[in-house]
Formats: C-alpha cells, structure tokens, sequence
C-alpha cells in the first residue's frame, strides 16, 4: 500500500519538477500592491452597502448555511426572487442561479449537448466552457480566435443530424478584446445553430445599466443561454444563466453541477440583489473604467508593447516567453503594483503575458506610474 502510494507521489513530484523548470509552477501568493489583476472591475467587492446587505440578512435570522443542494433543503425564496430579479434586470424570460461560473458553465453545457449535437468552440474559450463541452458528448470543432471564416467553413460542412451550437465569451478573459455577436448572431442564424455567450467579463461593464455585451447591441442577437458571473463586476460570487423558461427547469433537472452541489447560503442572495441595484446605477464607475482602459491601451500602444486587440478593462501585455512574463511582473510587483504573470495553459504556448484588469477605483496617476514602471518594449532585455 504505502509503496504504491509512495509511486504516485513521486510521479507528481516529477510533475511538479517538470513544471519547475519550464518556468510554470503556480504557487498560491498574496500578491500586495495597487490592484491591477482582480476581476473587481467595479470595485464593489469591499463596497459598504454589500457588506451591510449579508450583516442585515444574518441578522434578520437567515442561516449562515444553505444544509443542502437547492432540490433538496437548500432552496430559499431568496433565491427564486433574486432569479426574477435578474431575468427582469437582464431581459430574459427567466435565469438560474449557480454557485460560481465554473459551475454554471460546466452544468449548461454538460446538460444540453447531446451526443448528436456538433459545438463550434473558440479557441480561447475559458477552462469552464472547454470542461463544460469536454463533459458532454458532443462532436467539437475548435475554430481558431475569432476566425469567422474558419468558423463559417466548418459550419457549411458540420454534419447532419444533431443540433449545433456556437460557445464564445462577448470578452476574452484573457485577450481582453470583444466578439463581433451580431456577426456570430448571423452564421449561427444562416447555419441553424444556438448560441451560448459567455458573459463574464461584460456583465456589469458593457450594456445600458450594465447588462452586458448582448444587450449592448441595437437589435441584441438571440442567445439560447447567456452566463453572467457574480464574482467579477458585481463584487459577490456565483453566477447567473439567463435563458427561457424550458430551458431553466431543464437545468433544473440535469445540470448536474446545480444539483449535486450544496447551495451557497441565502445571505449571499441578499448580497448579490444589492450588487444589482448599484450595477444598475453604476454609469459613473462604468465611463471611469472605459476611459482607464482607452488611457492605459493608448499609451502601452504607443510605447510598443503588444496588447492584441484589447478592446476592454483588461488590457495583456503579450511577452512570449514564461521567464520574461514572470521576470517583468516581479519588476512591476517591486514597484508596488499587483500584477500576475500569466502563462499557459492559460494562454497559448509562446504568449505568456501580463494581464493587465482594471478596475474603476484606480486613478490614471496610478496608470501613468505603470507604464513608467514598465518602460518602453524596446528597452527590455
Ligand atoms: N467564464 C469566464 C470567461 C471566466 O473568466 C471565469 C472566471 N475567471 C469563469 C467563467 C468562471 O467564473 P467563476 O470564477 O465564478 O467560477
């Protein structure tokens, strides 16, 4: 027994050796500094009325667990009001609430792919959706980021029977730049596929009142299911999935991340319709974090550095190799900035990179100072 065990072990240890020398060992940091790696675009995460919406639910006597998955003991009114209130808030017909996004992603998709189906996946998808199709059956096609061309060829050629679908982010986590949905919205209505949209990075950002990428449109495309995670502009955590009606009590029923999994406890559900209210009211914070991101793009832009085609609070500075993202974050983390390399498999081979995310609360004093901090391209060893 302990000799086997012992096996295992050294195999990870060789793993995590491996890893080591290829520059990508992660290690579990706090990383101090002006906050330029959070998803806190908003800055609501340590915002008093979210704060004081769990303090007054816990003390009107809510529980500070759910005791079980929402099929079971853990559903609360709280919860079946705050997915009205999102569904209405977003402009779907109804919405379903997950513990995270990762789960929600995972459960959407898992659920609703049938071995007969073909989905049309961008390359640069998030882990969760990649895990979510992994899950399921469906045939996979992988199209190069945002190759519509690529995208449409295979799409003329997809094989009959089954449905297809397309699953892409409306902002890459890690690019940081934006699909073109109204186009993605044609092909998927001129090959009859669904479209699943990804709107973590949107949600709270883009759209009248902060309702995402997707309502942003003039004529917003039609979307079997859009994902709005709670963990990033709102503050909080968990995630919502906006979808018809058929669709939720189908999730309802089969998505197995929402009912396998214990509910996260109803005073967040007080925290998150708070996140809402201010999301909705947040036009000042939103211009403010549009007008840092055009600043800081403009001026890496300018000092040469690559930050593809950021078109949003998340700005990389693709380096290429790990050494060189690792090298350039602790010069940046000395100078007093919270900044993370990123490497793969996060991002492709050859594109490690710092992921610049701003966040509303940052000054363009502070921007300034970081680009000083991190100097010209050319001037990088
Ligand atoms: N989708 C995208 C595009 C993400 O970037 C993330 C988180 N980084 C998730 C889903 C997962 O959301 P959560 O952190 O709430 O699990």
């Amino acid at each position: 027994m302990a000799d086997r065990a012992g096996s295992v072990l050294d195999r990870l240890r060789e793993e995590l050796k491996r890893l080591e020398s290829g520059r990508q060992l992660r290690r579990l940091e706090q990383v101090q500094g002006i906050d330029l790696s959070s998803n806190d675009y908003l800055g609501l995460a340590s915002d008093p009325r979210l704060k004081r919406a769990v303090i007054r639910a816990l003390e009107q006597g809510e529980r500070a667990g759910s005791t079980g998955s929402r099929l079971l003991s853990g559903n609360a009114e709280q919860w079946e009001n705050l997915e009205s209130e999102f569904a209405h808030y977003i402009g779907s017909e109804a919405s379903l609430f997950f513990s995270s996004g990762y789960a929600a992603n995972t459960g959407l998709l898992s659920a609703v792919l049938g071995p007969d189906d073909t989905v049309y996946s961008d390359s640069a998808n998030h882990a969760s959706i990649i895990d979510g199709i992994r899950l399921s059956k469906a045939r996979r096609v992988i199209f190069p980021h945002l190759d519509l061309n690529f995208l449409e060829d295979r799409l003329r050629a997809s094989p009959p029977g089954g449905h297809r679908f397309i699953a892409v982010e409306s902002v890459f986590s890690m690019e940081g730049d934006r699909a073109p949905l109204r186009e993605i919205a044609g092909l998927a209505e001129r090959h009859g596929a669904e479209l699943i949209v990804d709107e973590a990075h949107a949600t709270g950002v883009f759209g009248l009142e902060g309702r995402g990428a997707i309502a942003e449109e003039a004529h917003p495309p039609c979307v079997l299911a859009s994902v709005h995670t709670c963990g990033k502009a709102f503050g909080s955590v968990g995630s919502f999935v906006a979808c018809s009606e058929v669709l939720k009590q189908f999730l309802v029923n089969r998505a197995r991340s929402f009912i396998f999994s214990t509910a996260l406890p109803p005073y967040l559900a007080a925290q998150v319709s708070a996140s809402i209210n201010i999301v909705r009211e947040a036009d000042d914070l939103r211009a403010r974090l549009h007008s840092l991101a055009a600043a800081l793009q403009a001026k890496l832009r300018a000092q040469g550095w690559d930050t593809g085609n950021s078109a949003s609070q998340i700005v990389p500075v693709i380096l290429g190799s790990n050494e060189l993202a690792l090298a350039t974050a602790a010069r940046l983390q000395r100078a007093c900035f919270a900044v993370r390399a990123i490497r793969p498999p996060s991002v492709p081979e050859g594109t490690s990179r710092l992921r610049l995310s701003l966040n509303a609360r940052l000054s363009f004093e502070d921007l300034q100072r970081l680009t000083q901090a991190l100097g010209t391209a050319t001037s990088e060893p």
